[in-house]
């Protein structure tokens, strides 16, 4: 009798249950990297709000849109994208993309993208300009097909998601650089905020693009840090990591990245500063939880 008194009790505080809700009644913000890497290299996070509003950062390779990422939604109840954003130009970050905008049964309220024009990713960056320009006309035909708008995304522009949440960001592509890694240093780097808790989304960003950042003068202090450019070649840099200051990193990225030389200069730095690193290959499914005071992380292995 008094266990189901007790019951009734914990279901009357606003339906929480072990601990899952906060006395406000509202539910955490949630971001989860799926694990997209036991071969291949791509990133997908989904960021879920404490109002249940849904964000899909990048979506990997085209196989893994179907074999991975739709399947995960569908396993989580999750029937509606609010918001599908690609970081940058590049298959293994919006490969997957249209394959979910077509699927009958997920709904994507808005595509958000920076894109490129065609002639600068051709004379910068020949080895993937053509694989980005079909991708992006098959995107661009799959929304025109579900009557899915897309929005270009700038630098300094602010996504409000609801409950507090914010996504604010700080770079977006900008044509007229000429820089190595064209397509990579100009990834959207995104904060996400959600009152004292933030996470930097990074995209491949390579050296250039955080040095143009820091230069900048942007608040990139961090709790968690996704590693950009799945913590291998070319990106976080040591004035990076010690100006973001996470403590925490998220790295999408397959086993054989970890263990060559270009994984290990990021892994040995980032650790050296003190750094818990989750890797996909190795954790699983990685989740943050935060309250929008500290966080927890959570992996499926
Ligand atoms: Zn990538």
């Amino acid at each position: 009798m008094r266990q189901i008194l007790v019951l009734v009790i914990l279901i009357g505080v606003g339906g929480c249950w072990r601990g899952e809700c906060r006395k406000d009644n509202l539910s955490p913000l949630r971001v989860i990297a799926i694990n997209i890497n036991e071969i291949d290299i791509g990133d997908a996070h989904l960021i879920i709000t404490p109002g249940g509003k849904t964000m899909l950062i990048d979506a990997g390779l085209g196989t893994y849109g179907t074999n991975v990422i739709l399947p995960f939604l569908r396993s989580h109840g999750i029937n509606r994208i609010d918001w599908m954003m690609a970081s940058h130009m590049h298959d293994d970050h919006f490969g997957g993309m249209a394959e979910i905008i077509m699927a009958d049964d997920i709904e994507v309220g808005k595509v958000l993208w920076s894109t490129l024009p065609n002639k600068l990713m051709e004379q910068r960056e020949s080895m993937y300009a053509q694989d980005s320009k079909k991708l992006i006309e098959g995107i661009r035909q799959a929304c025109a097909q579900q009557y899915v708008p897309i929005e270009e995304v700038a630098a300094g522009h602010e996504m409000m998601l609801g409950d507090g949440v914010v996504g604010r960001v700080y770079a977006a592509a900008e044509a007229d650089i000429n820089v190595p890694n064209y397509i990579n240093n100009n990834s959207i780097i995104m904060r996400l905020e959600y009152k004292n808790f933030s996470m930097l989304f990074t995209g491949d960003a390579g050296f250039e693009e955080e040095n143009r950042l820091l230069e900048k003068g942007f608040d990139v202090r961090s709790d968690v840090l996704k590693i950009a450019h799945h913590a291998g070649a070319g990106s976080t840099g040591e004035n990076w990591i010690s100006e973001v200051g996470a403590k925490t990193g998220i790295a999408q990225m397959p086993k054989w990245l970890s263990s060559d030389e270009r994984g290990l200069r990021v892994y040995n730095q980032l650790t050296a500063a003190g750094m818990k690193i989750y890797r996909t290959w190795e954790h699983g499914n990685i989740e943050i939880k935060s309250d929008g005071e500290g966080f927890t992380v959570i992996t499926s292995k």
